[in-house]
Order: structure tokens, then sequence, then C-alpha cells
């Protein structure tokens, strides 16, 4: 199947790499690029890269729209052009079937889901960051909180329902070169 058939029936589904589960940010290394961003009006932060500062767009993605769709996909950043999940190239390869490829992406998703319910539960909110940022956050958040019992078994959850997504991540989702 082409690539941009595979983008139709998978990645119009899915967002993994735009809304903050598989990546924090993305690099823009070009500062015209940079400020091409910045006139559409997409926050940009600063990240330390050695001792320089590159432009990030945070994730999720400001630009990520209702129905996965990018908000500036003709002027995309350069990384995002190149990004290709791992299942995005299987799917092209014909290496696994489309609605095989669909289920791992609504069980990725459900996993995600679960991150972050449990992520509320537990006091954090910032649904404006990823959530690998969000359970960083909170981790370093409980040695300052006593926790009850409830929250502790809320935590314990949220602990392997992170490897669970994170080995989903890693297994299905990292492109792997
Ligand atoms: S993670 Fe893969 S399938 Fe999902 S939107 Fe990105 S490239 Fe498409
Ligand atoms: S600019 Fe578009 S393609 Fe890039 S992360 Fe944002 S929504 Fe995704």
């Amino acid at each position: 199947m082409s690539l941009d058939d595979c983008i139709g029936h998978l990645c119009l589904r899915c967002g993994i790499c735009c809304n903050g589960i598989l990546f924090g940010d993305v690099r823009i290394p070009d500062p015209a690029e940079a400020r091409q961003l910045e006139a559409a009006r997409l926050p940009l932060r600063g990240k330390t890269q050695g001792r320089s500062v590159c432009a990030c767009l945070p994730q999720p993605c400001p630009a990520l729209g209702k129905g996965n769709l990018c908000a500036v996909y003709r002027d995309r950043p350069t990384r995002c052009r190149q990004f290709e999940c791992a299942l995005l190239k299987q799917a092209v390869a014909g290496a696994i079937a489309l609605p095989q490829a669909v289920r791992v992406i609504r069980e990725t998703l459900a996993r995600a889901q679960r991150v972050s319910a449990l992520l509320e539960a537990l006091g954090n909110h910032r649904s404006d960051r990823s959530l690998a940022r969000r359970f960083r956050a909170l981790q370093r958040a409980l040695p300052r909180r006593a926790l009850t019992e409830d929250s502790a078994s809320l935590f314990a959850d949220l602990t392997l329902q992170v490897h669970d997504l994170n080995l989903s991540l890693r297994r299905h989702f990292y492109p792997g070169d």
C-alpha cells in the first residue's frame, strides 16, 4: 500500500507522534523554520543542547487539530516531514495488515488514556504536557506528599501502566533506525 494510503488509514486515527504520547517536543534547529512557525502563532520553547539553545515545538502539539489533522501540514517542520514510525513503515512494506495496525493504535491509545486518567486522579492536570513529562513531575513531587493507602495504590498502578505503555511504544512505534 502507498505511503499516502497508509497515512490516511493509520495516522488520522492515531496522532501518537504529535499528541505527547511518543515525544515531548519537536526540535526545530533551522531558525527560518522556527520563524515560520512563530508567524503561524505556534508557541516555541527553547531547549538546551550542549552549549546552545534549540527552538522546540512542545507536545501535545498546538497544531494538532480534530481528527488528528495538522493545522500547518503544508509548512510542518522538517522533523515532522521526515518522521515515519515503525508501524507506518511496516504497513507500507506490507509487513503488517492494516486492521492489525489499527488495533495496535487503538490499544496504545487506550493505554495512554489509562495513564492520563491515573495522572489526573493523582493530581497532575497538566494535559498540555507530554505523558512522560507529567509522570516525571509526579515522581519528583511524591516525596513532598504524604501518600495515603489509596494514592500509593494509584501510583503503583500508574507505574505499571506507564511501563506497559512504554513497552508498546518501543515495540510498535519507535522507528529503530
Ligand atoms: S505514530 Fe505513526 S501511525 Fe501514528 S500518526 Fe505518527 S506516523 Fe502515523
Ligand atoms: S506540526 Fe503538525 S506534524 Fe508536527 S507535531 Fe505538530 S501536529 Fe504533528
